[in-house]
């Protein structure tokens, strides 16, 4: 068992995730940008740091769950950043949702101070948070990776090893296409059967009961049904993840016609002040066409 793990990242994942490895019985720190997201871990008996540095001089290994690319790296540098405590022989594991370029380039840079990355996202949302059932998809030196996997499993029901680093950010890419496809599927047709006179109760147990009832079906029927949406996985975060897919794509010479098509709608979803709801508001975005 690692002794001593840091959290860095309180945010609507981070919290139920290094929740879980407290209750896990694991010797944890915590570090969040704002202080008092803190204080649910502080009731449960972790450790909080004052600066990411504190974290790092003190945790044998580091998980991050921060938003993007510019959080990793305000949190990573500076004088109180993570690296200016964390030795030689470290680990950092980033569970945010990062390009998979982003990853690759880390993990260089990392290498060349002696540390090692595990680019490692997580597929599911605050609820698997909360109840330890995310899938992790880990990539990265294999060996640390299974040395990790019991604190993985503290805070998922699956470890999926993808490959050298950035693998990991590259499954979370295609998961979250997907994803971003699937929900404006959704919403665009629950938005028609309405049009066409048909409530959105019937129309979404119908769903619920074919072919295409699904667990993401099944945990946003009721945003539907009542067309509240409070965050789980903000739509912020979505339009962000839709943004790295489109330019990951680029890179690979491949294209996402249905990844461009959804990306706009997120889009405009965010010019209509929509971000900081769940993802599922893109039914709002399509609503006011
Ligand atoms: P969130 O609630 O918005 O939390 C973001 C965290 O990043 C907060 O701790 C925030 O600190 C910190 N942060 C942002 N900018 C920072 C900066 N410049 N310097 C230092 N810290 C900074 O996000 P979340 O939903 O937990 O998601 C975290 C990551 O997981 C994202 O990459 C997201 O795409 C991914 N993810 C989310 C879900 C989901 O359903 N929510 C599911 C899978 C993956 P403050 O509190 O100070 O703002």
């Amino acid at each position: 068992m690692t002794e001593k793990i840091g959290f860095i990242g309180m945010g609507i994942m981070g919290q139920p995730m290094a929740a879980n490895l407290v209750t896990k019985g694991y010797a944890v720190m915590v570090y969040n940008r704002s202080a008092d997201k803190t204080k649910l871990l502080a009731d449960l008996g972790a450790k909080v740091a004052m600066t990411p540095k504190e974290v790092g001089e003190w945790a044998q290994v580091v998980f991050l769950m921060l938003t993007g690319p510019e959080a990793i790296n305000d949190t990573l540098r500076g004088p109180d950043g993570l690296l200016a405590g964390l030795p030689s022989g470290g680990v950092i594991v980033n569970m945010s949702t990062v390009p998979p370029a982003y990853s690759r380039t880390l993990a260089g840079d990392l290498a060349q101070q002696g540390i090692t990355l595990i680019d490692a996202p997580v597929s599911g949302s605050k609820k698997p948070a909360e109840e330890g059932t995310l899938v992790i998809l880990a990539s990265g030196p294999e060996e640390a990776v299974n040395q990790l996997e019991s604190v993985f499993l503290g805070m998922g029901k699956k470890v999926v090893y993808c490959g050298i680093a950035g693998n990991g950010s590259a499954m979370k890419m295609t998961v979250n296409l997907l994803l971003g496809a699937m929900m404006a599927g959704l919403s665009e047709a629950v938005q028609f059967g309405e049009r066409c006179g048909l409530g959105a109760d019937i129309i979404i147990n119908t769903i619920l009961s074919s072919p295409l009832g699904c667990g993401l079906y099944n945990l946003k029927a009721e945003m539907l049904r009542n067309n509240q949406f409070p965050a789980q996985f903000p739509l912020k975060h979505m339009f962000k993840d839709l943004g790295f897919v489109l330019e990951t794509a680029e890179q690979h010479h491949t294209k996402t016609p249905l990844g461009n098509a959804v990306y706009a709608l997120y889009q405009q979803g965010m010019a209509a002040g929509l971000g900081e709801m769940d993802f599922a508001a893109v039914k709002k975005v399509l609503a006011a066409m």
